[in-house]
């Protein structure tokens, strides 16, 4: 999914953790933290083969998030923040990003780098409009009525869960904001720029469909 969808559910995912309770701060960690899998984007202008095979590889599988976590803690412990907070956030959202992005096309490596093996369901595309739009709503709520905050992420999980069920019967893999995302990661020819056998994958939105 895009990092706007991310960092929604990011903050969605924050209320759902910690209720009421949550603060400002709260969010925004839990927002970053939300799109923190996907910081690996830095290397698309850089070398853009390595990004696309190992993209929703290392950052996204069980190893890394729990790396990540416990490095982001550590940062914001120094800031002030107690660690074990710290790390139940960053975990709480970027495990969420993780399993949303099960759903769409590439999947993930969830046990990279001891197995390449991308676990997929592929349903939605990285561009999906309506979840998107609905994540950021759903994070605007959280921020304006954090009374409600863990009713109302209860409430939008289950609607995305009838989404993704709704999704089973007519998968919808592309749409425009996906196909410009896919010409900028794989480039105007759709040349991926090889890879090892291990590494081979079929790449979100890739294909005439997408
Ligand atoms: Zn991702």
């Amino acid at each position: 999914m895009n990092g706007v969808f991310h960092a929604g559910a990011g903050v969605v995912i924050g209320g759902l953790a910690l209720g009421g309770s949550a603060t400002p701060a709260d969010l925004a960690v839990c927002a970053v933290a939300g799109t923190a899998p996907d910081w690996d984007v830095i290397l698309l202008p850089v070398h853009r083969p390595l990004y696309s095979d190992y993209h929703r590889t290392v950052t996204h599988g069980f190893i890394g998030l729990l790396m990540g976590g416990v490095l982001a803690a550590a940062v914001l412990s120094l800031f002030g923040w107690e660690f074990r907070h710290a790390v139940y956030l960053w975990l709480s959202a970027s495990l969420g990003h993780t399993v949303s992005d099960l759903f769409n096309r590439s999947g993930v490596a969830l046990f990279s780098p001891f197995s390449w093996d991308r676990i997929r369901m592929p349903l939605v595309s990285w561009g999906d409009v309506p979840l998107t739009v609905g994540a950021v709503a759903l994070a605007i709520w959280m921020v304006m009525l954090p009374d409600t905050a863990r009713l109302a992420s209860l409430a939008g999980l289950a609607a995305y869960a009838a989404y993704l069920l709704r999704r089973r019967r007519n998968p919808v893999l592309s749409n425009f904001v996906s196909r410009w995302w896919f010409q900028k990661v794989n480039g105007p020819g759709g040349a991926t720029g090889g890879g090892g056998p291990a590494l081979s994958k079929s790449t979100e939105n890739h294909g005439a469909s997408g």
